[in-house]
């Protein structure tokens, strides 16, 4: 018989070929992910006593034939008679899977069918100057051979096939060669298809095995053979769709490994998703360690899949950026395939789906706190910069993880804010009632001041991950009468305030001697100087800087701080402690050139102290002090 294909086909065949796909290797994936579907489907009528007869092997088999230029997928599905070609594969966007689903509806556990992948089976005209299906129903009806060139005509006769099931050949048309070489195939196949349901054979491969004869060589040890085994491409049963209950970590890690063959480091721990309802959602996330990479935090390590079948691995409009972060699997039929990335943001499945695994994710780490504190504590380097981005970057994160996140000081301890504030409270308090957090971001560099700040009674946190300066300020904003203030951020006395005087103890007329003198030694336009009455073992000049120009600063070099701001300068206060006895003596003195020598010896000290010394005035300083002890 022949027929024409109904729709308005002669421009639809054009579109196919060029347009329909840009990525022209996936229509493997669809008539690989069709044979899959009419496998699980004679399974299904099987178990449902529906079909009576052996479903036998049903492995599916991909090949190519060079010399031919075919190719060739072979399935022992559910087949289908004349009438089904007529109406499945001559219909356009007709969906078989939709109409086996009305009818079985119910009766079908799981939805174990693939979904929609738009034109499917047609998307094989993206490479094909020719399709023949031959094809036999699991129905007591004869094999039919359906043949198209691409033209919308087609014809359909009687085939002698008499295996239950389907063959898909496509001849390969002149532009798409590539799709011969089977290397090319195995690839497409390893890509998309590497956890489908049903086993894939692509080829043979060899095996060693023991003699089957028993013959033993020169050392009595049996002798090995080489046999050729069906090289089976997929894992059907991948781990997400088992049972949590039945998988120890060594199984999770197995699985990692499989899905990162160059990743030798096994993950922190993972998640795994089990949701039927309102959605279907299965997959296992992995936590990577991140700390020690934190140079390359690798994104696009997420694969996204639909009832196995793989669709892309960037699922940034599917998950919420920061859970980028993570490795693993999703699957979800729930999730639009075919559709633009902006649309996928606003769909209400896939914004179901991000609420989901970001509840599930806070919900893991939160209950690791509760059940192992200590090992949480252990892990906490890795998850901490992960932790920040979804804090910062996601209003229902911050609330559950708040609770457990985890404040590390420089004594190594870790508290939660609730612990951390009952410890501080007494000691950090300032006048206005304010609880004054204390934080270092280089612990080595300000020990110095940290030994002060302990001797005070004072704790200091260590933060110094990227997102620090935005993350204090979203602390600070969601918690009442909290600020954070780097130790270095004013003089000891002023870093806490307890009451209003901590000013200097000199008149007006002798600031008005020794500031100009001051000011003279140090860079004008990077230091401010000040006076405090500091306790007089205190340094007699010490570098402060503002906290809150500090943070500007470092947020518009990280974005996301204030527009145009990109290039603000350094500035720090230059703190002099009019109780030092040095600060007296300078006063006295009226040598000119000894007083600007006390002055420049005692900043470059403060400077050095910060960090700050450097180049020329750090060789300046040297000498002159080498001066001194001579
Ligand atoms: P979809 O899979 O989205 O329904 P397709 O265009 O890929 O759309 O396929 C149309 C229909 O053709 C299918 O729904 C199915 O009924 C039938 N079909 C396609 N491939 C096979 C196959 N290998 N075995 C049995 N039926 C098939």
């Amino acid at each position: 018989m022949k027929g024409t294909i109904n729709v308005q086909a002669e421009n639809i065949f054009p579109i196919i070929k060029k347009f329909l796909y840009s990525d022209h290797e996936i229509f493997l994936r669809e008539l690989v992910s069709n044979a899959v579907d009419a496998t699980t489907k004679i399974k299904t009528l099987s178990r449902l006593g529906e079909y009576k007869g052996e479903v036998g092997n049903t492995t599916i088999e991909v090949k190519v034939d060079a010399k031919k230029g075919t190719l060739h997928i072979i399935d022992r599905g559910i087949g289908m008679t004349q009438g089904e070609v007529e109406k499945y594969l001559n219909q356009v966007a007709f969906s078989g899977a939709s109409e086996f689903l009305k009818e079985y509806e119910g009766k079908v556990e799981d939805g174990g069918i693939i979904g929609h992948f738009g034109l499917g089976f047609y998307s094989a005209f993206m490479v094909s100057k020719k399709v023949e299906v031959i094809t036999k129903s699991w129905k007591d009806e004869e094999a039919v051979k359906w043949v198209c060139d691409g033209s919308p005509s087609f014809t359909v006769t009687k085939s002698k096939k008499t295996e239950r099931g389907t063959e898909i050949i496509l001849h390969i048309d002149d532009e798409s060669k590539e799709f011969l070489e089977n290397q090319r195939i195995e690839g497409i196949l390893t890509k998309y298809c590497k956890f489908l349901p049903v086993a894939i054979k692509f080829g043979t491969q060899s095996k060693m095995i023991d003699s089957p004869t028993g013959e033993k060589d020169d050392k009595g040890e049996l002798k090995k053979e080489s046999i050729e085994v069906d090289n089976i491409i997929n894992n059907p049963d991948p781990i997400w769709k088992k049972t949590p209950a039945d998988l120890s970590t060594e199984d999770y890690n197995k699985f990692y490994r499989e899905l990162y063959p160059m990743t030798f480091e096994d993950p922190l721990f993972n998640i795994h998703i089990n949701v039927d309802y309102p959605f279907n959602l299965t997959g296992v996330l992995y936590f990577p360690r991140l700390a020690k990479h934190k140079v390359e935090l690798q994104k696009n390590k997420i694969q996204l899949y639909s009832n196995q079948v793989f669709i892309t691995d960037s699922v940034e409009n599917v998950v919420p950026e920061f859970l980028t972060l993570l490795h693993g699997v999703i699957d979800s039929p729930d999730i639009p395939l075919n559709v633009s990335r902006s649309y996928l943001q606003s769909d209400s499945n896939v914004k179901k789906i991000s609420s989901h695994i970001t509840k599930k994710v806070a919900d893991k780490l939160a209950e690791m706190f509760k059940n192992d504190r200590e090992d949480f504590e252990k892990k906490w380097s890795d998850v901490q910069i992960f932790m920040d981005y979804g804090l910062l970057t996601d209003e229902k994160f911050y609330d559950r993880i708040q609770p457990v996140y985890l404040l590390k000081n420089t004594k190594g301890e870790h508290k939660t804010f609730e612990e951390y504030k009952e410890i501080i409270k007494e000691k950090q308090t300032d006048k206005d009632e304010n609880l004054v957090i204390l934080y270092t971001n280089n612990a080595e560099a300000d020990h110095g001041i940290i030994a002060k700040a302990n001797k005070k009674g004072y704790d200091v946190l260590e933060m110094n991950t990227p997102l620090t300066a935005h993350l204090l300020q979203q602390f600070e904003m969601k918690m009442e009468k909290v600020t954070f203030k780097r130790v270095d951020a004013d003089s000891i006395e002023k870093l806490i305030p307890k009451a209003d005087s901590v000013e200097s103890n000199l008149t007006e007329d002798q600031k008005g001697q020794l500031t100009p003198v001051i000011q003279s030694v140090v860079d004008k336009d990077k230091f401010v100087v000040q006076y405090e009455s500091l306790s007089e073992d205190e340094l007699p000049m010490v570098v402060t800087q503002s906290e809150f120009m500090r943070r500007m600063k470092e947020q518009a070099e990280i974005g996301g701080g204030m527009m145009g701001m990109g290039n603000l300068p350094e500035s720090y206060n230059l703190v002099v402690n009019s109780n030092h006895e040095l600060i007296s003596k300078m006063l006295l003195e009226t040598d000119e050139q000894k007083r600007s020598n006390m002055a420049q010896q005692a900043a470059d000290l403060a400077l050095l102290s910060k960090g700050l010394l450097r180049g020329e005035k750090l060789t300046h300083f040297i000498e002159r002090s080498v001066g001194m002890i001579n």
